[in-house]
């Protein structure tokens, strides 16, 4: 029976119709979360958190650090797309060699990319460490397929001046002869609301983006995601975080860029149809989420999908958004 279940994961998460095809990916922050993902059958991986590498230590990892780390993970992958999000730590972490500071609103303040203007070396370490791991082919003679995605974004000015970073590490790279990848991926996550709503200032800088409803709820709704106080607030539902969701899509598509989400949403049983109604093209979640969702994305049709979805966008309130999903059932 476990071999059947298994089986059933590794197969693509297709529309029942034919119509449409989700990537179903994970999130994972370790080599031991990319081996669990390929046993649940990921597709790749949609968000691969580095802040591991910076956390615990009392210097900078070097770029040999990296590099090894990086490589573990692309080995379990092999060709399968893996997205790694540069650092994403601020001052809610004490991280002295980096130069965070407690704040009286770390969620708010020095962080992720904005580290960028003071610290630029933090990101083009990471860039060269990832460039190269990405240039070796795997132990079984395989091309990893790198995709770098910058956390945090809340200006355009970000991304092009990550971009100019980006490209100074492959020029020097290159010039010290080091094998390079054949292509990378470039994208942001959309996360706060300004990323969002420009979607489509952002689209043209960028090869995708992944929507982060953690974040992206915390900060359309003004509610501190670790205060328990106020949790009851935070809810991806909300019909604001819906409606920047839809923004994103539909400005990336029109682009021709593809999207992502890989907050905790995308592994909600409960928002599948709404997302695949969206036509979001990769659903990124906990390894163990990854079975139930595919299964889910094939018992719908595209169209039955997008009803539902354009179902969700009439309403006011979160509430009436999560009842009108419950009442709803595969079609
Ligand atoms: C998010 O904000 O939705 C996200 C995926 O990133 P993190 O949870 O690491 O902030
Ligand atoms: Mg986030």
């Amino acid at each position: 029976r476990r071999r059947a279940e298994l089986s059933q994961a590794e197969l693509p998460a297709v529309t029942k119709d034919g119509a449409f095809r989700a990537e179903v990916v994970a999130n994972i922050g370790s080599v031991e979360d990319a081996e669990l993902a390929v046993q649940f059958g990921a597709e790749g991986v949609g968000l691969f958190r580095t802040e591991f590498l910076y956390l615990q230590r009392s210097t900078m990892p070097t770029i040999t650090e990296q590099v090894r780390a990086y490589r573990r993970v692309f080995e379990v992958m092999g060709e399968r797309p893996v997205v790694v999000r540069t650092l994403d730590i601020g001052g809610d972490k004490e991280v002295p060699y980096l130069g965070t500071e407690k704040e009286p609103n770390p969620f708010l303040g020095w962080r992720a990319i904005r580290m960028i203007r003071e610290r630029p070396d933090v990101l083009e370490n990471q860039f060269m460490a990832l460039l190269q791991a990405a240039g070796q082919v795997t132990a079984a003679g395989i091309r990893c397929d790198l995709r770098i995605m910058l956390p945090m974004v809340s200006s355009v000015a970000e991304v092009e001046r990550a971009r100019e970073i980006y490209e100074e590490a492959w020029k020097a790279l290159e010039a010290q002869g080091k094998a390079l990848p054949e292509k990378v991926q470039f994208g942001i996550m959309v996360e706060v609301p300004s990323a969002a709503l420009l979607a489509d200032h952002f689209a043209p800088l960028v090869d995708f983006f992944s929507i982060g409803t953690n974040d992206l709820t915390q900060y359309t709704l003004a509610v501190d995601r670790t205060n328990e106080r106020v949790s009851v607030l935070a809810s991806p539902y909300h019909p604001a975080v819906l409606r920047l969701i839809e923004m994103t899509i539909r400005a990336a598509h029109a682009h021709g860029k593809w999207v992502g989400l890989c907050g905790e949403l995308a592994g909600d049983p409960l928002a599948v149809p709404l997302l695949l109604g969206l036509r979001l093209d990769e659903f990124s979640m906990v390894p163990s989420s990854i079975p139930t969702i595919k299964d889910l994305i094939r018992r719908w049709s595209l169209k039955g999908a997008e009803e539902v979805a354009q179902g969700c966008l009439r309403f006011g309130l979160a509430a009436d958004v999560i009842e009108y999903l419950k009442s709803q059932t595969p079609r």
